[in-house]
């Protein structure tokens, strides 16, 4: 994905001359003693400076890169001398560039909603059509059942998910987001981001992320530049020892059932940097990684962001 501006630089042709460089007055004085002496003379150097690049063209409507369907994340890039941009009703952040991400959440409406607002108070609109997911959905032929959570349970999860919350709510300044993101392990894919299981009609609460299955103390790497907002080395509950790092612009990585956790809140982290070493920690039933995608309250599918995990 091509998340930063592309600066056409016009190259710089210095056409030498094809002009003789040989002396006449001594041509002709020599013309019938061989051939003429030529001395040769230095060409002039190249200019230090530069051609300035061209002017950009005035982008009249909105440019867009990425699948337009659900648990998608879209780069897209704003109409010229826009001065707000707003995604279902909500004001999305715009880089200085024009460029900006949305997600389209895993139940993402089938029709969504973009107004740029212009410098001159004209508005330009563009609705994008989103396709549906493929999710792997599993039919149980049993009646669902809500797990009872013991009063231990609950006195911790409290204050587990307020970390998660304060931690996504953390407004970071990165450009991670621009990024081709990478997977943070390779190897069998052994659990789907959306899938969900279906009891007797009444769907479960779905998968939020990727499941990498590789043995446990494997390192896993940061899949874009960011900075880490929660490093959890004591276990929760059910992520276990998690790793969530912010990418900018309300994107987010969350890193569950680590083993070992090698970095701390507030490092700033590059693409590729090993950050944990895969566990099975909190509820898991094997050593995994799980990866989870966030773009603000969207969630997104990390296979389609990185593509296939294995290589
Ligand atoms: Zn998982």
């Amino acid at each position: 994905m091509i998340r930063s501006a592309t600066v056409f630089l016009a190259s710089a042709l210095l056409l030498s001359s094809c002009v003789p460089e040989g002396r006449p007055e001594m041509e002709s004085a020599r013309a019938n003693a061989g051939p003429p002496v030529v001395v040769p003379t230095p060409r002039p150097s190249p200019s230090p400076t530069p051609a300035p690049p061209p002017a950009e063209p005035v982008r009249t409507g909105f440019w867009f890169e990425g699948p337009m369907q659900q648990g998608a994340l879209l780069t897209g890039r704003v109409p010229s001398g826009t001065r707000m941009l707003t995604f279902e009703g909500e004001a999305v952040d715009i880089g200085e560039d024009g460029f900006f991400i949305i997600g389209l959440d895993r139940d993402s409406k089938a029709e969504v909603r973009l107004v740029a607002t212009l410098n001159d108070g004209r508005t330009v609109e563009r609705t994008l059509n989103v396709a549906p997911g493929d999710w792997k959905l599993e039919y149980i032929n049993a009646p669902y059942r809500a797990g009872v959570s013991s009063e231990a349970f609950k006195a911790r999860r409290g204050p587990e998910l307020a970390r998660i919350v304060a931690a996504r709510d953390v407004d970071v300044v990165s450009d991670g987001w621009r990024q081709d993101f990478i997977w943070p392990v390779t190897g069998r894919q052994s659990g789907f981001f959306g899938s969900q299981r279906v009891y007797q009609g009444k769907p479960g609460s779905y998968h939020g992320g990727a499941d990498i299955a590789v043995p446990t103390g494997t390192i896993f790497v940061a899949p874009a530049d960011g900075v880490v907002t929660l490093a959890a080395k004591d276990d929760f509950t059910l992520e276990g020892k998690l790793i969530i790092i912010d990418h900018g612009m309300g994107l987010n990585s969350a890193f569950l059932h680590a083993s070992e956790i090698l970095v701390n809140e507030g490092d700033r982290v590059k693409q590729g940097q090993p950050i944990g070493k895969v566990g099975q920690s909190g509820r898991a039933t094997g050593p995994h990684l799980h990866w989870g995608l966030k773009w603000k309250d969207a969630r997104i599918d990390p296979l389609l962001v990185a593509g296939p995990p294995s290589g």
